[in-house]
């Protein structure tokens, strides 16, 4: 029986907290190996939409869905394409559209990852322990070696440790390649009380304005804030030698306007009204399509499994999702093998269906013209969708 089984997930990210929860809730003892020190040792990022199909299917699974229901924001759906002059050519939303029937509500990763925490037998989850490697038994099993010293011995070991995965050389040869795009994230700080004339432009969901291949990527958070990504294709050294000063951000200012001199005045106040961190942040990806041999004793989920730009919001969703399908084939399968194969044949083919379309998006968001490009789009979808 599987529930006798050692498993260690390595992450205590979304993914692998949705399948400790699962697994728990249906009489499994996970352990989470988690390499921060404490649940507050890092920021934890921006806001997501959890699709129904996906994030919200998983919460289902996991007893979470009517939680997020009460903390999740509908009006953080809305979504306005812009070009570098601030035209709108593209609005949805609850707010805008009263026949608007996909369900993408947003939530803070902070916030969810709370809620999954929260979720948690908090005995199962062992901070401070980063891994370095495993190595693979001749029975199956696998030895974990932790940067602390620690050794453990597991049945099953599941990746859940993101895009830079130690598990992943075990199964497969592919590594992260940087994706040609490269982001400088900033952020306005209490924009809903402080700076009406952006939240005004804004709405209370995204942006995407683009042009000239870059493009401003804005997000209202559950706290206020506005999370600006200012997007760029371009070669991989450009984000670090670009002359601009990370560490200061009033100086970096007058770079980054430089960058985005001819854009309207409008949108440039994303960067004028900057009051919080900035960061630069390259974005990498898996080979679409990225696929291993089955192997005893181990498997990965997420980031770990399939990394992907950002440009679908797919990440996130697919994390839980793979967490759900794997719990379940755990569960409703007496052989632990079989239990992995039979989740890894379902999950690599619409991880790959998802990789494809997100570098779709990706090419798109940074073509000439792309904010009416990406407007036909969406308009098209959107019949469809009616
Ligand atoms: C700029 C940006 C914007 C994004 N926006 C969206 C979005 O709008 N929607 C969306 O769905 N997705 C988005 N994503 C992607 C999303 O954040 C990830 O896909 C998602 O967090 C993956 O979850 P995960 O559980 O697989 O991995 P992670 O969230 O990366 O969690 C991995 C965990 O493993 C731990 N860990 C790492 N290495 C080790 C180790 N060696 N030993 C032990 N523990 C380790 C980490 O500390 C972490 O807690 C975005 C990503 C970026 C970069």
């Amino acid at each position: 029986m599987n529930k006798n089984k050692r498993i260690a997930i390595i992450g205590a990210g979304p993914g692998g907290l949705t399948l400790a929860r699962i697994l728990q809730k249906a009489g499994f003892n996970p352990v989470i190996f988690e390499g921060e020190k404490s649940a507050t040792q890092r920021e934890q990022g921006g806001t997501l939409d959890l699709t129904e199909d996906m994030g919200q299917k998983a919460l289902k699974v996991a007893g979470l869905l009517e939680q997020f229901k009460e903390i999740c924001r509908y009006e953080g759906e809305a979504l306005k394409v812009m070009d570098k002059t601030a035209t709108v050519l593209y609005e949805d939303g609850p707010s805008v559209n009263a026949a608007h029937t996909t369900s993408r509500p947003e939530i803070d990763r902070k916030v969810l990852r709370q809620m999954l925490l929260d979720s948690v037998n908090p005995e199962a989850i062992v901070w401070g322990h980063k891994i370095l490697y495993a190595s693979s038994l001749e029975n199956g099993q696998h030895e974990l070696h932790f940067e602390n010293g620690a050794t453990e011995i597991v049945d099953l070991v599941v990746g859940a440790d993101g895009a830079f995965s130690k598990l992943r050389p075990l199964v497969s040869k592919e590594t992260v390649e940087y994706s040609g795009i490269s982001m400088i994230e900033i952020n306005i700080l209490d924009a809903k009380n402080q700076f009406p004339d952006i939240v005004e432009l804004n709405g209370l969901g995204s942006v995407l304005a683009l042009d000239d291949y870059k493009g401003m990527i804005a997000q209202m958070n559950g706290d206020g804030k506005i999370r600006v990504y200012l997007s760029f294709k371009a070669p991989k050294e450009w984000l670090h030698n670009n002359g601009i000063n990370y560490e200061n951000l009033e100086e970096a200012k007058p770079e980054l306007l430089k960058i985005f001199e001819d854009w309207s005045p409008e949108l440039k106040k994303y960067i004028h009204y900057a009051n919080g961190s900035i960061f630069p942040r390259l974005i990498y990806m898996l080979p679409v399509g990225h696929k291993w041999e089955n192997k005893k004793g181990i498997t990965l989920l997420g980031d770990a499994a399939h990394l992907m730009s950002p440009f679908a919001g797919a990440g996130v969703n697919l994390a839980m999702l793979d967490a759900a399908e794997l719990a379940q084939s755990i569960i409703n399968h007496d052989d632990m093998h079989e239990a992995i194969y039979n989740y890894e044949l379902k999950m690599l083919e619409y991880a790959g269906e998802l990789a494809a379309e997100t570098k779709e998006n990706m090419d798109l968001f940074f073509e000439i013209n792309a904010a009416e490009k990406l407007s036909e789009v969406m308009k098209s979808h959107h019949v469809e969708e009616l």
